[in-house]
């Protein structure tokens, strides 16, 4: 008894305005408790930037709360209903094997999404399990805190539990739970669902909720059209994130409308990669055959998918269909010249550029191109430039004539600016990662974990890439390419 009271408190901490819009837009819900629930692995800074105790949460009671057996005091559990394209193909969807526990708010008055997924059937899962296998969730963990290490937007991991039962997909996995933290999951798909199903009013809630939860700055401004506004911000987060995965060489993977946040994070770690070697073409799920969502292909299903928020969003931009698609039309315009500035900015500073001439997009196009050609590794090649380390590189291109009048061009290039060599410099080395979570690195880090329980190459490879831009010699070991296979690289939706 004594020992008990002396336990802290875990922090939990919850409100639950998302069960307070329309009731169509969720199912409330208890998550399936599971047999033999285990810690794999806990985010301790993450949670302790939500205000919680690691070590509470590492309790027996703390871990059945991840797990699902046991509902924290404030928590109102729901299956949030969505609908979405996938791969351009209009589907009712949903959570069919997640749970949103509710909304933790931090002592600075944050909101942040808490989410199990995993948790068992819902009445959204039509034909799955509920479930999920250890590996694709130790993933999610691994990539979403790369991401967050690159200072990407994204959803993060706060701790991954092992169920105790095994589930069932090619080959028998061990079953997992895996906590997201999440601005919000509120899914371009979200709003295509009430725009289906539902009335405009619960349109208008839902618009108004985001508002109030994302895009606050409209809220105050009191503009006349706020539901134009919403979705100028939401393009323009889009083409930001999406401008920020191209400068990181991260291809997403399943960029269906239900997996992309409104937010502006990156959310949905299913079969997503990091490139290696530089190829506008590169897929590596399994299932995207047509290579709808290859790596050059990101912006433009990025603007796909806002116009699929727009056509959600038409009913309150105006009374009149034609004026309404008008509108939309002229906002979802901003997006390409957008998204191009963004890229733009990240690539100068990727090559230590801070001032803008004409043609500098030529430079970093011819650039792109000589990669191409030869092969070269894309997060590599930044790295050895920042480093001024292009002739200790195996790669074929830096001894062609064609580099070195590039080289040429950029250093004249360098020159025409006001900023230090140093500070050019240092504006490379933040702006290019020297580790990414290379595939056979992560591949590496799940089989230790999934097949020995050796959590220990995974929390290495974690801690690397916590801090990508640092150039660490420790660093230097993560940056060796993979051996070359025959076979390419394949990931699959992880379900
Ligand atoms: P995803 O491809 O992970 O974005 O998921 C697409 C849809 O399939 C979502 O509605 C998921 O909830 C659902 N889903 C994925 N895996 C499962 C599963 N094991 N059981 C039930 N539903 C699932
Ligand atoms: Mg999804």
């Amino acid at each position: 008894m004594k020992d008990n009271q002396a336990l802290p408190q875990s922090g939990w901490n919850f409100d639950n305005s998302y069960a307070r819009l329309p009731q169509s837009l969720f199912t409330p819900l208890i998550p399936i408790p599971v047999s033999s629930p285990s810690l794999a692995v806990l985010n301790e800074p993450l949670a302790a930037s939500l205000g919680l105790n690691a070590q509470a949460l590492q309790s027996p009671d703390g871990v059945a709360v991840f797990a699902g057996n046991r509902i924290p005091e404030g928590a109102y559990p729901l299956a949030q209903a969505y609908a979405g394209h996938q791969f351009g193909y209009f589907n009712r969807l949903g959570d069919g094997r997640a749970l949103l526990l509710g909304e933790q708010m931090t002592l600075q008055g944050e909101r942040f999404d808490i989410q199990l997924k995993g948790s068992g059937v819902t009445p959204y899962s039509r034909n799955g399990d509920g479930r999920a296998a250890l590996g694709p969730m130790l993933r999610e963990y691994i990539i979403s805190e790369a991401m967050h290490g690159l200072g990407i937007p994204t959803t993060r991991s706060l701790a991954v539990v092992t169920t105790g039962q095994p589930i069932q997909r090619e080959t028998e996995q061990p079953g997992a739970i895996l906590t997201r933290v999440a601005a919000s999951h509120i899914r371009v798909g979200t709003f295509q669902y009430i725009a289906q199903w539902g009335t405009i009013e619960e349109l208008r809630a839902l618009s108004d909720y985001t508002i109030q939860r994302h895009y606050a700055e409209i809220d105050s401004e009191e503009k006349d059209n706020r539901y134009l506004q919403l979705l100028q911000e939401v393009t323009q987060r889009q083409a930001a994130l999406i401008a920020k995965w191209q400068l990181v060489g991260f291809i997403h993977g399943v960029m269906n409308t239900d997996n992309m946040a409104i937010s502006g994070e990156t959310i949905d770690y299913g079969p997503c990669a990091f490139m290696d070697t530089y190829d506008p073409a590169t897929v590596f799920s399994s299932i995207d055959r047509q290579g709808r969502y290859a790596y050059g292909n990101q912006p433009y299903i990025g603007g796909w998918n806002l116009a699929r928020f727009a056509e959600a969003l038409l009913p309150l931009l105006h009374e009149d269909d034609a004026q309404a698609v008008t509108l939309a039309e002229e906002a979802l315009s901003e997006y390409t010249g957008s998204y191009q500035r963004y890229w733009l900015a990240g690539m100068r500073a990727k090559l230590g550029i801070f001032n803008e001439e004409q043609q500098d997009e030529t430079l970093i196009e011819s650039l792109l191109e000589m990669m191409k050609k030869y092969r070269a590794d894309y997060t590599n090649t930044f790295v050895a430039l920042t480093l001024d380390a292009t002739e200790s590189q195996e790669n074929d291109m830096f001894g062609t004539a064609e580099f070195v009048s590039w080289n040429e061009l950029w250093h004249a290039r360098l020159v025409r600016q006001q900023e230090s060599k140093a500070a050019s410099h240092q504006l490379m080395r933040n702006s290019n990662p020297a580790v990414i979570p290379r595939n056979h690195r992560v591949e590496e880090a799940l089989d230790a974990a999934v097949t020995q329980g050796d959590y220990s190459v995974m929390e290495r490879l974690l801690a690397v890439l916590s801090n990508p831009y640092e150039n660490t010699p420790e660093q230097e070991e993560y940056c060796a390419l993979p051996a070359q296979t025959s076979l390419p690289y394949r990931t699959y939706c992880g379900t």
